[in-house]
């Protein structure tokens, strides 16, 4: 398989995509990014990267995020979890409140912003705001070997201006007790996370141990097999959404979009892989960068579903 040739004819069909959705607009600075980018990273499991287009562009990685923050949480806390968030897709937006009420203020999975918001939580006991969202970046630096990934001040402040939506998860969670902080601390670890930036080649890189069964690359483990194993499960039916299904039936990888335009997603014990641009399908996640992975599996055959 020429990885290499494949990469070269997806970014050359994205970057002439005529239709690349909408960029996100509720903050500046996402709403700055110039569209008319494409970026795309493997790596493989024996080590190799292979890249393409803006490969190299840092972007705000969002909501993808939120793999990480959980792969940390879960290391504090493990099992008891998920007492406080569920593991259900949602078939509902990304910052939807009405289930929350239905179901008693434990959101449906970690990877919409209510579940997120309680992992954010979790990360939070025992440190100051500071603290915790310096530990999860130093987390992402050591998945990804590179100490280069920081936060985008700009957009985490950003979010912070405009999260009444989050603030109103936030607070109608705490009523129901699955908030143990004040609302704004949580959320300063929350809107910290969204807010790192990161190039396709550091996102793809970081999710190796996906990949991996949880291993490290570099030797060690960052996980057991068994959790890397459920991170992926949860990446399949709840990383996009309310177009989960769909990304399923697409694509066949466990995947996690973000509001910035990226996507990482995971071929178990072949590759991990992630796609930038910005534009975003109606449901928020990318709209090329889904393209993009659905070409991709077609040519490579990759896909948890079997050839
Ligand atoms: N910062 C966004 C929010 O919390 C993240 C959403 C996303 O990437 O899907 O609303």
């Amino acid at each position: 398989m020429n990885l290499e040739a494949i990469i070269a004819s997806i970014v050359e069909e994205m970057r002439a995509a005529p239709d690349r959705g909408e960029v996100a607009t509720y903050i500046p600075s996402l709403a700055g990014v110039d569209p008319g980018q494409f970026g795309m990273a493997v790596v493989t499991a024996d080590g190799q990267v292979f890249a393409g287009g803006d490969a190299e562009t840092a972007f705000s990685i969002q909501s993808i995020s939120k793999v990480f923050a959980l792969t940390l949480a879960l290391g504090k806390v493990g099992d008891r979890l998920w007492n406080r968030v569920g593991r259900e897709p949602s078939g509902s937006a990304f910052n939807s409140i009405v289930q929350l009420e239905a179901e008693q203020g434990i959101p449906r999975n970690p990877f919409i912003n209510a579940g997120a918001i309680v992992v954010s939580d979790v990360n939070l006991a025992g440190h100051a705001p500071r603290e915790a969202i310096g530990e999860l970046v130093h987390f992402i630096r050591y998945l990804a070997s590179d100490d280069g990934i920081a936060i985008d001040e700009a957009v985490a402040r950003s979010e912070q201006e405009t999260g009444e939506r989050n603030r109103a998860l936030a607070h109608y969670m705490r009523a129901f007790g699955n908030l143990h902080h004040p609302v704004e601390l949580t959320l300063g670890v929350y809107f910290h996370a969204c807010a790192i930036a990161m190039s396709c080649r550091q996102l793809a890189m970081a999710g190796r141990y996906l990949m991996l069964c949880g291993a490290h690359p570099e030797g060690g483990r960052v996980i057991s097999d068994k959790r890397a194993r459920r991170i992926n499960a949860l990446m399949l039916t709840c990383g996009h959404y309310d177009q989960s299904g769909d990304f399923a039936f697409r694509v066949g990888m466990p995947g996690k979009s973000g509001v910035g335009g990226g996507i990482l997603a995971i071929v178990p014990g072949k590759a991990s892989i992630a796609v930038w641009s910005p534009g975003l399908s109606r449901n928020g996640n990318s709209q090329l960068g889904s393209l993009a992975l659905e070409r991709l599996a077609d040519a490579t055959g990759w896909s948890v579903f079997g050839l």
